[in-house]
């Protein structure tokens, strides 16, 4: 398994516009933060999570030139907004299936109404096969990559976090249900929302964090959907040694 931090930025990305914080001036690349996504990738099977407002950004400098599939968290702008760049893989494949709850599907049909009722033909939209998945009904792309979708809450919203044989991805979540706690054990690699170091009303902070990833005792932990209050090479001393703060570019195997 094969996971690539395409991007590990909050809502705003960091730098964040007209901010003139010690982490926006940073000149370490590891600060520098697109809205977060990731690309998954085991045996041929490329399953990105996520078209955020960068995924154009993002394809590009990933290199990303195939997808079997995209999964949706949850539909807030900075998860979805790049969903109308899937068009240049239409374009040479056809269409794409996307994965996303119920949820997400109703607020997708809304935002992006010129997809689902196109008032004109010819124009290039987006050609989607739309998928509705449910907490813990696992389904597989390819052979041996399984796919489980467990919910997570964001405030009040349920969103989805998935989880791929033995990683597993957590972002945008205040709380983590009993039932979605015991099936994110056993793993190799937990990436999970840490939004900065004090409490958020709807994202974990680094101390909430922490808890959980003690309680699920994962090989490794990385923290993602960082703010600007978060500086990689300040504030690392903060985590434990199997814990580290994600960043854009980041590749994790095992
Ligand atoms: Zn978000
Ligand atoms: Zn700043
Ligand atoms: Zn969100």
């Amino acid at each position: 398994m094969k996971l690539t931090f395409l991007g590990t930025g909050t809502s705003t990305g960091v730098p964040s516009i007209a901010c003139d914080c010690e982490t926006c001036r940073s000149s370490d690349s590891r600060d520098k933060r697109l809205r977060v996504s990731i690309l998954i990738e085991h045996r041929d099977k490329k399953i990105l999570v996520d078209t955020s407002s960068d995924f154009r950004q993002q394809a590009l400098r990933a290199n990303i030139r195939f997808l079997d599939a995209v999964l949706i968290t949850h539909c807030h702008v900075d998860h979805v907004f790049g969903l109308d760049d899937i068009r240049p893989l239409n374009f040479r494949y056809g269409a794409m299936g996307v994965y996303a709850n119920e949820t997400a599907w109703r607020d997708l049909r809304r935002i992006f109404e010129y997809i689902f009722n196109p008032t004109h033909f010819g124009g290039g939209l987006p050609q989607l096969i739309p998928h509705t998945v449910q907490h813990n009904s696992p389904f597989c792309v390819g052979e041996d990559l399984e796919v489980r979708p467990l919910e997570v809450i964001h405030g009040k919203l349920p969103v989805v976090a998935y989880r791929f044989n033995d990683f597993a991805y957590a972002t945008d979540l205040k709380t983590i249900p009993p039932d979605t706690m015991d099936n994110l054990r056993d793993l190799d690699v937990l990436v999970l929302d840490c939004v900065r170091i004090k409490p958020h009303s709807t994202h974990l902070c680094l101390e909430e964090a922490l808890a959980i990833i003690d309680n699920l005792k994962p090989n490794r932990a990385f923290l993602t959907h960082l703010n600007h209050d978060i500086m990689y090479e300040r504030d690392s001393h903060l985590l434990p040694e199997n814990v580290q703060f994600a960043y854009d570019g980041l590749v994790v195997e095992n």
